[in-house]
């Protein structure tokens, strides 16, 4: 009988995996974003045409990348951050897997120019479904910009899935927020066809949670901080009085990692308990900073869950938290209540 089992071509296994990875243009966006953050960028740009579809363009102003470098990103498992299994447990980037632009490449039409910083020359290269179309020196400015074209171009099936304008857009403004609220020290720009969407100055988290959710919470957010051994915990939470129907402005983080955690938003509505209406949510801007060894941030590769080794230690700590700082403004109302 005959063998049948044979090994996919790299371009067709980094399609496959790409699924995982990059579902839409918003996963482009955060990948990207990601990236440039680990790159200790200051200014990041997000360009963004026909809702990501045609084009989503990030550029920074980070460490930029070596010729050799620039052509090693896309391939599979490529990663400068991390080297041993032991190093999973001490990550202190955004990226680790080596996937994101492996799996961009095999799914759509790359042009990367990056500069290192100090270095007179940079790289331009151009990558078609997984393959080098182009590659030479160019001029550019030191970091790096990465432009998607044409998602899915190749995978007609995926292209289809996606969804109208609107909705793509919704979502690359998402994943937009949830980076630039957790480093408020970097400058962001959103521009979407020509329009700018955001222009996030550098600042405090106070600021940027202002410039993004709007100047109506200037005095409407109370302060959370509370210190452990184990971990500690600070941002802000609305007051009461802003708890909206709707959801939309929530966001934890762990270690600076947007997450989603029905858990922990549990938590948070319990510290708020009898003070807002049972249908309506309270502003919470959270992050949670922890030893990485207690956290498990690769059960998913788009890393938005994580385990906790207690998870009830951090309900509880959460919790209390946010009770505190509810509790403390109970007790010294601000002005714009009492007249
Ligand atoms: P990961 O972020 O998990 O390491 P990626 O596929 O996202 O994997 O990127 C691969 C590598 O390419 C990174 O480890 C980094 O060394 C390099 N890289 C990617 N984007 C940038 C950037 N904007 N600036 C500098 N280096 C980058
Ligand atoms: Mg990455």
């Amino acid at each position: 009988m005959a063998d049948i089992i044979n090994l996919l071509p790299d371009n067709i296994a980094n399609q496959i995996a790409a699924g995982e990875v990059i579902q839409r243009p918003a996963s482009a966006v955060k990948e990207l974003l990601e990236n440039a953050v680990d790159a200790g960028a200051s200014e990041i740009q997000l360009i963004i045409r026909d809702a990501g579809k045609e084009l989503v363009q990030v550029i920074d102003n980070g460490k930029g990348m070596t010729e050799t470098d620039a052509r090693m990103c896309f391939e599979r498992h490529a990663t400068s951050k991390i080297q041993t299994i032991d190093d999973l447990f001490s990550i202190r980037t955004m990226g680790f897997r080596g996937e994101a632009l492996a799996s961009i490449a095999a799914v759509s039409q790359v042009e990367l120019k990056t500069r290192q910083r100090g270095s007179d020359i940079g790289t331009y290269i151009e990558i078609d479904n997984s393959a080098v179309k182009k590659q030479e020196m160019c001029q550019t400015a030191e970091g790096t910009s990465i432009a998607m074209k044409n998602l899915f171009f190749n995978v007609p099936a995926r292209r289809n899935f996606l969804k109208s304008n609107a909705a793509e857009m919704r979502h690359i403004v998402d994943e937009f927020i949830r980076v630039a609220m957790s480093f408020p020290q970097i400058q962001f720009t959103l521009t979407s066809n020509t329009q700018q969407l955001f222009y996030l100055e550098k600042g405090s988290l106070k600021q940027r949670i202002i410039a993004i959710l709007g100047q109506h919470y200037n005095s409407r957010i109370v302060s959370v901080k509370e210190t452990t051994d184990y971990m500690n915990v600070n941002g802000f939470v609305g007051k009461p009085e802003t708890a909206k129907k709707t959801r939309g402005d929530q966001f934890f983080f762990v270690n600076n990692r947007f997450i989603k955690s029905p858990y922990l938003h549990h938590a948070i509505m319990n510290a708020f308990a009898e003070m807002i209406p049972a249908d309506s949510y309270p502003l919470y801007v959270l992050f949670i900073d922890v030893d990485p060894s207690h956290v498990d941030i690769n059960v998913h590769p788009t890393k938005q869950e994580i385990k906790f080794d207690d998870e009830k230690l951090m309900y509880a700590f959460v919790q209390s938290a946010v009770k505190h700082a509810l509790a403390q403004f109970n007790v010294a109302p601000t002005l714009d209540f009492g007249l």
